[in-house]
């Protein structure tokens, strides 16, 4: 295990134990998320070393990396993720019509495969490689390792995109870094991530899937999006709602709260998120775009 003495976000060196949690999805193992006292970022600490992260990974249902078709849950899904591929598609649009994309962390390369059928020039990053060569024979994509983001030239992409990954990379610094260097001058991040802040997170408290620790490293909010990309020459531009995690999330709660998928209760609290997003709180994931300031 490695403990941070530091905020990953600010540096301080202060921070207080937060919440207590457990890997409900893999090894039942207990972690703690820790606040820092400066700026408030959560983090899960210790966490395993990046070596040893790999082994929380390995299961089939792991459903972002997992296209079997079972069940009702998987079903529903899927339908959401063919509704959302077109979404992030007219999201994209807004700000380039075409282009170079990077996707970090890109799985089997749907996003990219639906990207490249519209036009765009597309490239992908995925760490576990039997993801990479299912994206590479199923879609032909160039997707490579994560050791290839400091092998391509600078300035070469358009847009980068990563959906619900910032929350699993290690060494946040190197990848802050590594996105500036990569995006074009007056090109578009393109961020997806949950929100701790959300209705769904306080009222599952402990059980809420969206820490799932230990995958999810980092416990982002909107203030902390805003400051860390702010700390890099990046000026928040829009934050988007996802309001499906709502359900989805609320659902997984339901599991890792009562060993049962509660679709009710779920839907209740999965509508609530959302419609208290607009106070103070904002929705249960959101998508962050930024542009270099
Ligand atoms: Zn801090």
């Amino acid at each position: 295990m490695e403990e941070l003495k530091q905020c990953p976000v600010c540096g301080s060196q202060k921070s207080d134990p937060f919440l207590s949690t457990t890997d409900f999805f893999l090894s039942g193992v207990e972690f703690t998320i820790s606040r820092c006292s400066n700026c408030g970022f959560r983090f899960t600490n210790p966490r395993p070393e990046a070596n040893e992260l790999g082994k929380y990974y390995q299961s089939t249902d792991y459903i972002s990396h997992s296209d079997a078709r079972k069940g009702l849950f998987a079903s529903v899904y899927q339908l959401v993720r063919k509704y959302t591929l077109s979404r992030k598609y007219a999201l994209i649009s807004n700000y380039h019509l075409k282009g170079k994309i990077l996707d970090i962390g890109c799985a089997t390369g749907q996003f990219l495969h639906y990207m490249e059928s519209k036009g765009w020039e597309a490239a992908g990053i995925e760490p576990d490689e039997k993801t990479r060569n299912r994206a590479i024979s199923e879609f032909a994509l160039k997707v490579f390792p994560e050791e290839q983001l400091d092998d391509f030239e600078k300035s070469s992409f358009d847009v980068i995109s990563m959906w619900h990954v910032l929350e699993h990379v290690s060494a946040l610094d190197q990848r802050m870094d590594q996105l500036k260097r990569l995006l074009k001058p007056g090109g578009t991040l393109v961020i997806a991530l949950p929100n701790c802040d959300a209705y769904d997170a306080l009222k599952y408290g402990k059980f809420w899937a969206g820490y799932d620790v230990p995958r999810h490293l980092y416990h982002f909010t909107r203030a902390d999006v805003e400051f860390l990309f702010g700390k890099y020459g990046f000026k928040l531009i829009r934050v988007l709602p996802m309001r499906f995690d709502a359900f989805y999330v609320s659902l997984l709660s339901e599991k890792y709260k009562t060993g049962k998928m509660h679709w009710l209760p779920a839907i209740w609290n999965g509508f609530w998120s959302n419609a208290k997003a607009g106070q103070k709180n904002g929705f249960s994931s959101h998508i962050y775009l930024l542009k270099t300031k």
